[in-house]
């Protein structure tokens, strides 16, 4: 299933006056010239650490405000990106984009490491672990400022691939995290193969645990399987001090949500330092 290129795109929706397929099509259209027009930018959401406390990892989030649609968001653009074979510009944008707040905040003294997500064609690339191993050194940081997320369905679209690379980029020192996690079709039989060092659990198995114990079961045992086989685990999409006792309780080594910190502008994210929990040496 190659991506289709903006022609073909163009022929197919031709056929069709949809208004949403217009919309789809606009925003295709209008992506490399925000990317250059500075309409895109990033966010970054603190991770609780519940050993240490504090925060020591921020994932960074993209945001787009367009000029004539407004605020467009990732859910909705990123698959489009992806459809029309452009997530190389955005996901080589991001990366630069973390390395510069990177460079800045390690200057100020302020040390975390910031993850980035990635998407499924960034991981087919023959030359990522060259990319990343380059634009390291451009900016002079350790591969410790950086984390990569992927979903699972990205390591099963081509596991020899995806797996090449990432030990290759696990080697510079940069984490590897596995997004979304339990949402994606990877089976039991392959998780201990897993080459990753977190664990994301997505929000979805949150839904109900307060009260339902089966619900309960399956993050639990979630939990204590990805701790069993070695990888950190952090569970995404906490909005509530209760949730977080039972995470808590379970065992989750971060939280990552609304709860703890909502994603915020770097300047943000600065002012908030002490509330937060970030080293900040300077
Ligand atoms: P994700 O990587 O799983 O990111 C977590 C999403 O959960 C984010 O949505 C975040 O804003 C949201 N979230 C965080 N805390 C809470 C909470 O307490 N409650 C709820 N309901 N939601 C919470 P966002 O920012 O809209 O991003 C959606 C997805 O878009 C991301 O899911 C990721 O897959 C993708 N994405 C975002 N930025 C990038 C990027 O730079 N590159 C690529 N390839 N994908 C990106
Ligand atoms: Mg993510
Ligand atoms: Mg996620
Ligand atoms: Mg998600």
């Amino acid at each position: 299933k190659r991506a289709r290129s903006n022609k073909e795109m163009i022929a197919a929706y031709a056929l069709d006056d949809d208004i949403s397929q217009r919309r789809e099509l606009s925003i295709i259209n209008s992506l490399p010239k925000a990317l250059a027009q500075h309409q895109l930018y990033l966010v970054y959401q603190p991770k609780e650490s519940l050993h240490r406390g504090g925060c020591e990892q921020v994932e960074a989030l993209i945001r787009w405000d367009h000029p004539e649609l407004g605020f467009i968001s990732p859910g909705e653009f990123i698959p489009l990106a992806e459809y029309a074979g452009m997530i190389d510009l955005v996901s080589a944008w991001a990366l630069e984009q973390v390395l510069v707040q990177q460079g800045r905040w390690r200057r100020e003294g302020i040390m975390l490491r910031v993850a980035v997500n990635l998407s499924v064609e960034d991981l087919q690339q023959g030359n990522l672990p060259l990319t990343v191993e380059q634009a390291l050194a451009r900016h002079q940081l350790p591969g410790e400022v950086l984390a990569l997320e992927i979903t699972e369905s990205t390591l099963m679209s081509n596991p020899s691939k995806a797996t090449e690379n990432i030990n290759k980029i696990r080697a510079l020192g940069v984490k590897i995290a596995i997004d979304d996690f339990g949402t994606g079709h990877s089976s039991l039989a392959y998780l201990k193969d897993l080459p990753a060092d977190e664990v994301k659990i997505d929000k979805a198995f949150l839904s109900g645990i307060e009260h339902d114990s089966r619900a309960q079961n399956i993050m639990a045992t979630s939990i204590q399987l990805a701790k069993g086989l070695g990888f950190e685990v952090t569970v995404e999409g906490v909005e509530s001090h209760e949730l977080r006792q039972i995470l808590k309780h379970m065992g989750a080594d971060n939280i990552q949500g609304d709860f703890f910190a909502r994603p915020m502008r770097a300047m943000e994210l600065e002012v908030d330092l002490r509330r937060l929990g970030i080293a900040c040496g300077a």
